[in-house]
């Protein structure tokens, strides 16, 4: 049998092409042939598109990141909808409760609003005394994190962090006795990811 294994690196496209032969004997001869498509991260003027494979790797890459600090959550708390395939990704890291929660600043044209709306939130008892990671997908201008954790610091947790996949480079207001992880540092510009579009 022979393997021939090959790598190409087309715009942002990893093709990757596996060929297999098989000699049963000289008239016989099997030949598989698969090829594999990985699209990278690909980057606009003025967006970034992220495939489902992208997310694996960059919530591996913050779980790395908690696991060297130490924290050891209780219960990982998704804020909604975003944080919600995160949330269960990361999950499997910790075998904890994952709970959501949704808040939303934005409106049906991802316009921010002055007021978030609560969706949904989450049990008093599941906070308090707990080491809670709340794991959204983007930390963009903060406000939905410090809302959050305004909200949970009422429950007296016995600490917060925060896992986001994402923290855009901007200027914002920092998040006091709290553990931020993020997998990435990116330019401010609008993300696309892969549960945005089919
Ligand atoms: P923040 O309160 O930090 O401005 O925004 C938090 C929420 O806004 C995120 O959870 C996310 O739902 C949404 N958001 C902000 N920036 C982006 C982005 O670049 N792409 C997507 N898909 N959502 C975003």
């Amino acid at each position: 049998m022979l393997l021939i294994n090959f790598n190409i690196f087309l715009l942002g496209i990893n093709i990757k092409i596996n060929i297999k032969i098989l000699f049963l004997n000289c008239d016989n001869i099997i030949l598989n042939i698969s090829l594999y498509v990985n699209v990278n991260k690909m980057e606009s003027d003025k967006k970034i598109y992220y495939t489902y494979e992208n997310i694996h790797s960059l919530v591996k890459n913050v779980a790395k990141k908690i696991k060297t600090s130490n924290f050891e959550p209780d219960v990982l708390i998704a804020i909604g909808g975003g944080g919600y395939i995160p949330g269960r990704i990361l999950r499997n890291e910790y075998k904890k409760p994952l709970i959501g929660v949704s808040v939303n600043y934005y409106d049906e044209n991802d316009k921010i609003q002055e007021k978030a709306n609560v969706f949904q939130w989450i049990e008093k008892k599941h906070v308090k005394n707990k080491n809670i990671l709340i794991i959204d997908e983007v930390d963009d201008t903060r406000k939905t994190l410090h809302f959050i954790v305004e909200k949970m610091r009422k429950y007296k947790p016995k600490e917060i962090a925060i896992a986001v996949l994402n923290n855009k480079k901007k200027e914002k207001e920092p998040l006091e006795n709290v553990k931020y992880f993020c997998s990435e540092e990116t330019e401010d510009k609008w993300i696309v990811y892969p549960w945005d579009y089919y």
